[in-house]
């Protein structure tokens, strides 16, 4: 029960909602507001509560007008970095009280808020670190490029898993071999080949990979990598192999350096670390020494005429995955 001065005596109240236009920083900004009213007369009555909400979304409203920061992402960009408000506005070398008054409601200038955005990345506050006389001492500067340092690792961890999760299965079934994407075990089977081969092509990989992974499926029932195999014009191909060599690029697994021979453009498989120990069992690494063995002599077309023979390269069309379900027509000799 609320006083309602038009009806003079205590009323039951409801809340309704309506458009209100506040001035915020200069500028008109209209939003649904929530404000209490008699319930007999309809009458606005005072509450503190919806009045300072309203305010706040107003105060929002604007700040995403202009793509600033809310107070709330500002208190978590400060607290990612384990910074109380006070150290973190000396770093940025601002007033005392900036931090506080931003995390509080206060509109941030745009100055500010584009330094804060920067400094959300953690390896834009290495630069800025290193850039800058940081008005914090040693000890201080020391943890927080600690912290700084296992954000960038999370994140780097993070990005990888999602690059993985958008554009490779992790659930077994029939098309990946029933085994979810391994890319360690890929980077493997790559580095076996690369090592053992005096020269490697890409277009042979293709087909070692694909050969290695059909027969140890065909035995095992499991592929090795848990690729998915597509039916491409040269036979089969992995599935976003070229995405998955600019990953080895990157962890420096291994890169693909181009030249000419004849003028054709060979693209010749590079190996930059050993072959990891223990990634590989004895019985996979079998599977991989027969299938080199095999073809040590056949040069990429050779292979690629070779594997077009194959059942399930002429039961699908174009574009299509190649189930495993066809590994069991595989003969190899
Ligand atoms: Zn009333």
């Amino acid at each position: 029960m609320e006083y309602c001065d038009a009806c003079g005596k205590e009323v039951e109240t409801r809340i309704i909602s309506r458009q209100e236009t506040f001035n915020v920083c200069g500028e008109d900004i209209t939003i649904e507001a929530q404000v209490l009213v008699c319930a007999e007369c309809g009458e606005e009555l005072f509450c503190e509560e919806l009045d300072s909400a309203t305010l706040v979304n107003a105060y929002n409203e604007y700040r995403r007008k202009h793509k600033l920061l809310l107070p709330d992402e500002i208190k978590k960009i400060r607290e990612q970095y384990g910074l109380s408000q006070r150290s973190f506005a000396k770093l940025l070398n601002w007033g005392d009280k900036t931090i506080c008054r931003y995390e509080n409601g206060s509109v941030q200038d745009k100055a500010h808020n584009s330094l804060l955005l920067f400094l959300r990345e953690p390896e834009n506050m290495r630069t800025y670190l290193t850039e800058n006389e940081i008005a914090l001492d040693e000890r201080q500067k020391a943890k927080l490029l600690d912290t700084v340092e296992k954000l960038e690792q999370d994140t780097e961890y993070r990005a990888g898993r999602r690059f993985f999760e958008l554009f490779f299965s992790k659930i077994p079934c029939e098309e990946n071999g029933f085994k979810g994407f391994d890319y360690e075990k890929l980077c493997a089977m790559v580095l076996f080949f690369a090592h053992k081969s005096s020269e490697l092509l890409k277009t042979k990989l293709m087909k070692l990979l694909n050969y290695s992974d059909m027969i140890y499926y065909k035995e095992n029932g499991i592929s090795i990598s848990g690729l998915k195999y597509a039916h491409l014009p040269y036979g089969p191909v992995p599935e976003n192999f070229d995405m998955l060599l600019g990953k080895m690029t990157a962890d420096h697994i291994a890169h693909i350096d181009v030249f000419y021979d004849n003028g054709y453009e060979k693209h010749q498989v590079i190996p930059e670390c050993d072959i990891p120990d223990g990634v590989l069992s004895e019985e996979e690494l079998g599977v991989l020494e027969r299938i080199y063995v095999k073809f040590k002599d056949f040069g990429s077309v050779d292979i690629s005429n070779y594997s077009h023979k194959e059942k399930g390269y002429s039961s699908t069309k174009k574009g299509e995955i190649i189930s495993y379900s066809y590994a069991k027509d595989i003969q190899l000799n």
